[in-house]
């Protein structure tokens, strides 16, 4: 299983240690010639939504990568990767990918509870810790399929090919969620 993550800025390093201690072989995407290679799926890490958005558009990575995610490429995005592919966000005028049919609300939590860790069941996965970082949640989805929510807050969805988190599965020890997203990518 070969694996692109995007790594134009952000939490990316994370995700390649734990999908190749599961096997995958992992490659990073800085550069338009990095999409020649062939990839069974992509990973859209947490950083900056706004700054990974600018940098997408030019680095022109971006209309290449919606392609492919339009035709199917399985793609997992935590945190300001959610935010990318959100079809609606209810606090920023800007969409970036919009492909996956939820509104997410970017800073969901504030200012005090910017960074915290919760334990939840998510669906197909089991109970697995979550760790959020100044993080967005799904306010309301439009066709996604709820994964796991926190406090009544939605926290993860999944769409067709597409699987968002807005917790960071690749700063905990457990790598269910990245074995639950290979599982899609081998499908
Ligand atoms: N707050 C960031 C954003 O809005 C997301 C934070 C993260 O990815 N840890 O893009």
């Amino acid at each position: 299983m070969v694996i692109g993550v995007l790594a134009v800025q952000g939490a990316f390093i994370e995700h390649e240690k734990m999908l190749e201690a599961l096997g995958a072989t992992t490659f990073e995407i800085r550069q338009k010639k990095d999409l020649e290679q062939h990839m069974d799926g992509l990973i859209l890490p947490g950083g900056e939504s706004t700054v990974m958005g600018k940098l997408l558009k030019e680095l022109e990575l971006f209309e290449p990568l919606k392609a492919l995610i339009e035709n199917g490429l399985p793609v997992f995005g935590t945190c300001a990767g959610m935010i990318l592919l959100a079809d609606e966000l209810s606090n920023d005028e800007k969409r970036h990918f919009a492909t996956l049919p939820v509104t997410v609300r970017r800073n969901a939590y504030g200012r005090q509870l910017g960074s915290f860790h919760a334990r939840a069941q998510m669906k197909g996965v089991g109970e697995i810790p979550m760790t959020f970082i100044r993080a967005p949640f799904v306010e309301q989805t439009h066709g996604a399929d709820v994964l796991a929510t926190v406090d009544g807050n939605i926290v993860a969805v999944r769409y067709q090919n597409q699987l968002a988190t807005a917790f960071h599965p690749e700063l905990d020890e457990d790598p269910s969620v990245h074995r639950y997203f290979l599982q899609m990518c081998a499908s």
